[in-house]
C-alpha cells in the first residue's frame, strides 16, 4: 500500500510519458507495482483477489503488449493448473470490473491498467510493430468525446479509444520503414 502512494507521487513529478513507452524501464517494477496496487484496491473494496485472479493479472503484466485469453489459459496450463476457458474469462471479468485491466477490442486481448483506482477514459496507443500498448491519461480527450456524444443525445456507457501507429523505439530502430 505504501508503494502505491510512493509511486503516485513519483509519477506525478515525472513527464507524462506513459511508462510503456519509457525505453529501458524496469518492467519488474511495473509488474510489482501493478500487483501491489491490485491487492490494495481489492482490500479497500472488499473484492476478493483470489490466487487465480492474481495469477491472471500477473500473466497480463508480463509485458506491455496485450495478451489473448487463450494465451493466458496456455500460461496457466504450463504451470500445471487445470484451468478451463471459463476460469480465465471469469478472472478477466473480475479484473475488468475492478479496473485492473483493459480489453483491447480491436485485438481481442487484454492489458494491465497503468492507472487503476483512478477514473479515466481508456485511451490506448497501439504500436503495430512491437505490439506495445501505452495508455494515455488525458482527461480532455474523454471530455471532448463525452460532450460531443451528449450533444447528439448519446449516453456513453463505456469509452475506449484505440489508436494504431508506431512507438518511438520502433520508429528510431527503423525510421524509414512504413
Ligand atoms: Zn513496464
Ligand atoms: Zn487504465
Ligand atoms: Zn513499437
Amino acid at each position: 500500500m505504501a508503494s502505491t502512494a510512493r509511486r503516485t507521487r513519483k509519477e506525478s513529478s515525472r513527464s507524462r510519458m506513459p511508462v510503456a513507452l519509457r525505453a529501458g524501464h524496469d518492467h519488474d517494477h511495473c509488474r510489482e507495482d501493478a500487483l501491489g496496487d491490485a491487492e490494495a484496491l481489492c482490500a479497500e473494496r472488499g473484492a476478493r483477489l483470489t490466487s487465480t485472479r492474481r495469477r491472471v493479472l500477473e500473466i497480463i503484466w508480463q509485458s506491455h503488449a496485450p495478451i489473448g485469453a487463450y494465451d493466458i489459459l496456455d500460461a496457466l496450463k504450463r504451470e500445471g493448473l487445470t484451468a478451463q476457458p471459463p476460469t480465465v474469462y471469469r478472472a478477466l471479468d473480475f479484473l475488468l470490473a475492478q479496473g485492473l485491466a483493459h480489453r483491447i477490442t480491436s485485438l481481442n486481448a487484454y492489458i494491465g491498467c497503468t492507472a487503476p483506482g483512478r477514473s479515466h477514459g481508456a485511451q490506448m496507443l497501439i504500436c503495430e510493430r512491437c505490439g506495445t500498448v501505452a495508455e494515455l491519461e488525458d482527461g480532455r480527450i474523454g471530455d471532448t468525446v463525452s460532450s460531443a456524444a451528449k450533444a447528439v443525445g448519446f449516453k456513453i456507457t463505456n469509452q475506449a479509444l484505440e489508436v494504431v501507429g508506431v512507438c518511438r523505439d520502433c520508429a528510431e530502430a527503423s525510421p524509414t520503414k512504413r
